[in-house]
């Protein structure tokens, strides 16, 4: 049984869901979540207490309490990865590559620190405000709701925390009930490496379940990361509050004609069959200049053969494990399928095997009937991806930004000219020169546009979204501390 924790008690009763493996379909244990009720008065205890004990721990005991969780993550590597493994499906190395990143998030705290300053301003700059001057300083909300997917639950989950109780938030964490062991477990340490109890509450409620919640005033900021829709019926469930938005996206890479193929191509389909392919940053469509592209092709079809192993993540030379459960690979074959009724063509996969593997795809599409193609329109989370011949950047940079979405872009050339011109035209939150799109590397801040997100999130970028602006003035007015000439 996988309880939730609220600020100090791990629950003891509450409704039950079910949690399997992605692996094998096997039950790997209970999810207890707690009444509406039992949460709000957590969120009551976490606004009237918690919220204050966190902020009257000095900062730097907060660090100290994130490098003991550094070091107890350190310690725990192997049942975390294990944890990654079986919850979430994930070959060794990428569970292994989260633990690490986690880790590193929590080392590079100080640097968040040092942006948790203020500005001084002079009361001169106007004739009312003479003798009086101002500061404009940064304070915590309060009460922080963290929401996080099911593709990194345990480096998002640290990677909101750490923003969040850094400047002095009390935190009220929703992870995925797809895999919410890595976090819970990530909790447990953070406790147990001194952090006040109070102060923090994870629960396993249904997204759906929560909106309610979301919605009470002491509730100051929230931070989601999941999808577009979800981002849209939290916006309209919490009402007007702070927010940091990662959402939904699936990244074009544009290839022009004097890009290096051979590591083009390699980058490409690692963007591509990476978490078998449930990434918000995964490259979901190829837009290849004409007189390079049937050579780009080739050199990504031979790709694929080389990179792409699908099987049992347990095993070692496994590139793509499975996918989170079966609907997604229903859906995945649902939009190929209507992709070639559209006219698309087959290059690579296709092959459903059993109820959450699949053969990473590759469809060539022309490029008049892409708006037709729920590939094209929609993220598809899963290992899909279009590859279309274009005439130039400037259609690449047309059909890239008519999508809806806009995180990340990859550009692959030599021509600082030309990649100059891609990163002032292209509609996105990050562009990746001559490499594919990574979020979780930690250290670039990563943030989308249009459906794809609202604000950035990163060291020193995701404490502004939850640390709110005080101005103070001080009024000397009459005490002769300054002499002005007026
Ligand atoms: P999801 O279905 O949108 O769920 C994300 C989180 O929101 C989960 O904890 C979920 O809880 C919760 N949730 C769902 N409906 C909710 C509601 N009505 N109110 C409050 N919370 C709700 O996304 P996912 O399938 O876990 O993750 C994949 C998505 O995340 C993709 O679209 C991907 O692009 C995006 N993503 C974006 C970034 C980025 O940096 N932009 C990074 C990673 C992932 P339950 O599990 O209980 O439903």
């Amino acid at each position: 049984m996988y309880t939730s924790y609220l600020v100090g008690d791990w629950i003891r009763e509450g409704e039950k869901r079910k949690d399997y493996t992605p692996i094998d379909g096997g039950f790997i244990g209970y999810l207890l979540y707690p009444s509406e009720e039992r949460l709000r008065e957590a969120v009551h205890i976490l606004y009237e207490k918690g919220r204050w004990l966190i902020r009257n721990t000095p900062g730097e005991e907060r660090l100290e309490i994130l490098d003991n969780a550094a070091r107890m993550l350190q310690e725990h590597m192997d049942e975390l990865t294990e944890a990654l493994v079986y919850d979430a499906g994930k070959t060794y190395s990428a569970a292994k590559g989260e633990v690490q990143a986690s880790i590193e998030r929590l080392r590079r705290a100080p640097l968040d620190l040092k942006k948790i300053g203020g500005e001084y301003i002079p009361g001169d700059w106007s004739i009312q405000t003479l003798e009086s001057e101002g500061i404009v300083r940064r304070e915590p909300y309060g009460v922080v709701a963290a929401i996080t997917p099911f593709n990194y639950p345990l480096y998002d989950t640290v990677m909101k925390i750490v923003s969040s109780i850094l400047p002095g938030n009390a935190v009220l964490l929703k992870p995925s009930n797809k895999d919410p062991i890595a976090p819970l477990m990530f909790v447990k340490i953070l406790i147990e490496a001194g952090f006040p109890k109070e102060s923090i509450s994870i629960t396993l409620t249904p997204g759906s379940k929560l909106e309610p919640v979301l919605s009470d005033r002491r509730i100051h900021a929230v931070l989601l990361t999941g999808s577009s829709e979800t981002g849209k019926k939290v916006l309209s469930a919490a009402g007007i509050k702070s927010y940091l938005m990662e959402l939904g996206g699936g990244d074009p890479a544009i290839v022009l004609k004097d890009a290096d193929l051979d590591d083009a191509a390699a980058k490409i389909v690692k963007g591509m069959i990476s978490y078998s392919g449930q990434r918000c940053d995964a490259i979901k469509i190829i837009l290849a200049e004409k007189e390079i592209y049937d050579e780009l092709k080739d050199k990504i079809l031979s790709e694929l053969k080389k990179q792409v192993k699908v099987g049992d993540p347990r095993k070692p030379d496994t590139t793509v494990g499975p996918l989170i459960d079966s609907s997604t690979v229903d859906k995945a074959f649902e939009a190929v399928n209507q992709a070639l009724a559209h006219g698309a063509k087959l290059l690579y996969g296709g092959t459903r095997k059993g109820s959450t593997y699949m053969t990473p795809v590759l469809l060539e599409a022309e490029k008049d009937i892409l708006d037709k193609l729920t590939v094209y329109k929609e993220e598809i989370f899963a290992p899909v991806t279009l590859i279309v011949k274009v005439d130039n950047l400037d259609e690449a940079i047309r059909i890239s930004n008519r999508r809806k979405y806009g995180l990340d872009a990859a550009v692959f050339s030599k021509n600082v000219e030309l990649i100059r011109r891609a990163i002032r035209f292209l509609e996105v939150g990050a562009v990746y020169i001559n490499d594919y799109p990574r979020h979780g590397i930690g250290y670039y801040p990563y943030g989308g546009r249009k459906d794809s997100g609202i604000g950035i999130e990163g060291i020193g970028y995701s404490i502004n979204y939850v640390t709110s602006y005080k101005t103070i003035v001080y009024n000397y007015k009459g005490a002769k501390i300054w002499d002005y000439l007026v």
